[in-house]
């Protein structure tokens, strides 16, 4: 079974059509990027996998279940934003806690969770501080434990690295393929960074225009004769 399938989805804005009888099937485990050029549409069809955004037309399945009319909360998804999206007066701890204090889970499982995650990523020494008080690439993997700690069956990442300089660009590419290999959790990652795609991707959509140009390998996208 697909992991996530785009049946003619279709996307506009008054008469604006930005997105066009999109057909798409991810499977799970994938790691699939979005790629191309900016207006071509890669954020509005990541948002409506996130369900931030209406579809205009068609249909979006997660786990085989249509996702149309569901709320981002109960899509089994979590997304990592360019801008990190962390709640600046809340601790470290509590900005990674938040999703499951709200899930109600128990202070002891909540507790031993943030801790695991910290521990993967080298956040356990930050937890105390504000958001403000970390650099831009730890800020960034506050944003990647508040997704991961959620065990969501997809990530979602809209150009998670393009507010960081090249240096630590390279070293969060090569940590996000690291949490890739291990954890295995589908994957859609949203760039117009030709590299990241090159080396993340198992597969790379093409977009275009709101339309998919080309969808494959990037053997098969870029060492093709
Ligand atoms: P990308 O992520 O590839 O840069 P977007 O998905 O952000 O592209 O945008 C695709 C197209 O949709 C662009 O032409 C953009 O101007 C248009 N668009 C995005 N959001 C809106 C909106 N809220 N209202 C009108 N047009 C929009
Ligand atoms: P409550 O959530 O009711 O405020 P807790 O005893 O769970 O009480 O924790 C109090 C606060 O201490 C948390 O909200 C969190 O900000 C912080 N905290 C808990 N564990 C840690 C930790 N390992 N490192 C840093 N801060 C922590």
């Amino acid at each position: 079974m697909s992991a996530i399938t785009c049946s003619h989805v279709e996307k506009s804005y008054g008469a604006t059509s930005v997105i066009r009888d999109l057909n798409l099937s991810i499977e799970e485990h994938e790691f699939v990027v979005f790629l191309g050029p900016s207006g071509c549409g890669k954020s509005t069809l990541l948002r409506m996998l996130a369900g931030l955004e209406d579809i205009s037309g068609g249909e979006v399945s997660i786990g085989g279940k249509v996702v149309n009319d569901l709320d981002p909360g109960d899509r089994g998804i979590a997304m990592v934003f360019q801008n990190y999206a962390l709640y600046p007066h809340m601790t470290i701890f509590d900005n990674i806690a938040f999703g499951l204090k709200r899930q109600k889970v128990p202070k002891a499982e909540i507790q031993q969770r943030v801790e695991a995650v910290s521990k993967t990523l080298g956040l356990d020494p930050y937890l105390g501080r504000k958001p403000a008080e970390l650099s831009g690439g730890q800020q960034q993997r506050v944003a990647i434990a508040r997704a991961m700690i959620k065990t969501p069956k997809v990530f979602l990442f809209d150009e998670p690295l393009s507010n960081l300089d090249a240096k630590l660009r390279n070293h969060m590419r090569v940590e996000i393929a690291r949490l890739h290999q291990s954890l295995k959790t589908t994957t859609v990652y949203v760039t117009h960074d030709q590299l990241e795609a090159m080396t993340l991707a198992d597969r790379i959509v093409l977009l275009r225009d709101g339309k998919i140009e080309q969808i494959g390998s990037p053997a098969e996208i870029y060492e093709r004769p």
